[in-house]
Formats: C-alpha cells, sequence, structure tokens
C-alpha cells in the first residue's frame, strides 16, 4: 500500500535511549485538514541535535504545511509540537489541562527557529548587510554597530563579503539565498528550515547554496530540509523522509554517520528513495 518509495526503513525507528533524547524539534501527532481534505495526517517526526532530516515527496504531499506546523505559523488542527521539549504552544493548568500559550510567548519560541524558504526571503529596500542585521536590531534590540558587525561575519562567511551593501536586486538568486540564510543564522536559531532553497534558482546557482547548506550541516546545525536535490539529501541527511498525502511513508539513513565520513554505511533504503 505504501508504494515503492516504503522500501525505506518503515517507521517507527527504534533508538536507544528513547525517543526523545536530544530532541530540539519533535511533532507528535500532527494533523490537519483543508478544503475537507487531510494535508497533514498524524505526522511524529522527532529531530535531534546536530541532525540534518531531508524531506522529500511529490507536491503537495503536505511538506510545506508540515514545516510551518513546526513553528507554529500555520497550527495544526490536532497534535503538539514540542521545541527543545516544551510544548510550542500550549501549556499545562494546574489541573493538568492544555493552556493556549500567548501569542508573544509563541513568538519567542518561534524566532528560536530559523527559515528559509523558496523565495520572497529578503527585505527590497535593504542593503544585504541590513536584510541580516534587521532581526537582532528588532527583535532583540542589539545596538546598530553590534549587529551589523555580526552580520558582516556572516556575509562573509558565505563569501558574500562585498555584497553587503548591495540591495537584493542587485544579487544572483544564489547570493540573495545565501543572505537569507546569514540572516536566519544571525538570530542563532536552534534549528533551521528549508522549505526548497534551491527550486527557483537558475541551475548554475544551486550549487553555491546548497554547498553553503553542506556546510553548515557539516558545523554540527540542526537542519530540516525539503528539497527535491537527492544528491545533496544522499550526501548530508542524516535521515531522508519521505511524505505522501500528509504521511511520514518511508525513511531512510543514506549514512550511518555523516561526521565519520563513512559513506560505506549506506542504508538500502537510501537508493530504493533516490
Ligand atoms: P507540498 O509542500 O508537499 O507541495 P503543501 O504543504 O504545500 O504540499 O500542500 C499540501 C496540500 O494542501 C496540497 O494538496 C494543497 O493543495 C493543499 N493546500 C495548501 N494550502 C492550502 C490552502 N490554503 N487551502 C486549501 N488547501 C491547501
Ligand atoms: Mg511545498
Amino acid at each position: 500500500e505504501h508504494s515503492q518509495l516504503a522500501a525505506g526503513r518503515l517507521l517507527p525507528r527504534e533508538e536507544p535511549g528513547g525517543p526523545a533524547r536530544d530532541a530540539v524539534i519533535a511533532a507528535r501527532g500532527l494533523s490537519k485538514r483543508m478544503g475537507g481534505m487531510p494535508v497533514l495526517d498524524g505526522i511524529d517526526l522527532v529531530v535531534r541535535r546536530g541532525e540534518v532530516v531531508v524531506i522529500v515527496g511529490p507536491s503537495g504531499s503536505g511538506k510545506s504545511t508540515l514545516l510551518r506546523a513546526l513553528n507554529w505559523l500555520d497550527p495544526p488542527d490536532s497534535g503538539r509540537v514540542e521545541i527543545e521539549g516544551r510544548d510550542i504552544a500550549f501549556r499545562s493548568s494546574r489541573s493538568g489541562r492544555p493552556v493556549p500559550r500567548r501569542a508573544a510567548e509563541i513568538d519567542r519560541q518561534r524566532q528560536r527557529i530559523g527559515m528559509v524558504f523558496q523565495r520572497f526571503n529578503l527585505f527590497p529596500h535593504m542593503t544585504a548587510c541590513d536584510n541580516v542585521a534587521v532581526g537582532l536590531r528588532r527583535l532583540r534590540g542589539t545596538k546598530m554597530q553590534a549587529a551589523r558587525a555580526r552580520a558582516l561575519d556572516l556575509l562573509a562567511r558565505f563569501g558574500l563579503q562585498d555584497k553587503a551593501a548591495a540591495f537584493p536586486h542587485e544579487l544572483s538568486g544564489g547570493q540573495r539565498q545565501r543572505v537569507a540564510i546569514a540572516r536566519a543564522l544571525a538570530m542563532d536559531p536552534i534549528a533551521l528550515l528549508f522549505d526548497e532553497p534551491t527550486s527557483a534558482l537558475d541551475p548554475e546557482t544551486v550549487k553555491e547554496v546548497l554547498d553553503a547548506m553542506e556546510d553548515l550541516a557539516r558545523t554540527g546545525t540542526t537542519m530540516i530540509v525539503v528539497t527535491h536535490e537527492l544528491g545533496f539529501a544522499r550526501r548530508v541527511a542524516d535521515r531522508i523522509v519521505v511524505m505522501e498525502q500528509g504521511r511520514i511513508v518511508a525513511e531512510a539513513s543514506p549514512r550511518s554517520d555523516r561526521r565519520k565520513g563513512d559513506e560505506a554505511a549506506a542504508a538500502p533504503g537510501a537508493a530504493a528513495i533516490a
């Protein structure tokens, strides 16, 4: 019933030490209907510190909806999301009943998760440097000089030191996405979520964005990446998760330990997914 894609390792994947150890983001039974149709249908997903999870699946399978549910931009109808073990949207009342948290409190948690979208990431009227610094200035109250210094550091990390004063329309698509990644990183997120970050790019600039993401992964950034770039997925992902019709139908670990560089440890499921 799950098609060939389910040739990957089927859920649940058992982990020694319990399912929620080191969990940065945990989705528990997320379900959502839109227009009478289930868009998310009982999603369980735990992402641990330093893990790179790639989500693949056909258009309309609910990948974007899941990412937006994980940081409560687009809350599910039922289910829970925990950020570092703490429910993002509800707290327990004294009687044990869940009580919605205040919007400002949810916002604070949401700001701990960075998002990079397919497009429309940057403020068009701001320089690259200001785009990266604006979150620190407005949300953290960081002083101008410190925010700019941090922004310039981040731009340099992604090879954009000479683009600090450029406006988005003066940058290539790949450069814009690297600015968007730098901007997400400026807030010191506990995890970065990417929604098809290279889908709108010219082929020749896809690689520079994937390289930037791979660099992030190798330095231990916790990442959830929706992408159709299966080469990237096989090289960088700790786990590849396959979605179909709002459900996770398969999961594979292309590399048993990315940081040991053990390419030979590819699981059979990874080939099935590719
Ligand atoms: P994916 O990112 O995997 O392509 P989406 O999460 O964008 O999938 O969409 C999942 C499903 O939800 C699709 O069938 C889509 O048509 C539907 N959908 C998305 N947004 C809305 C909406 N605002 N109203 C009704 N249906 C929607
Ligand atoms: Mg999508």
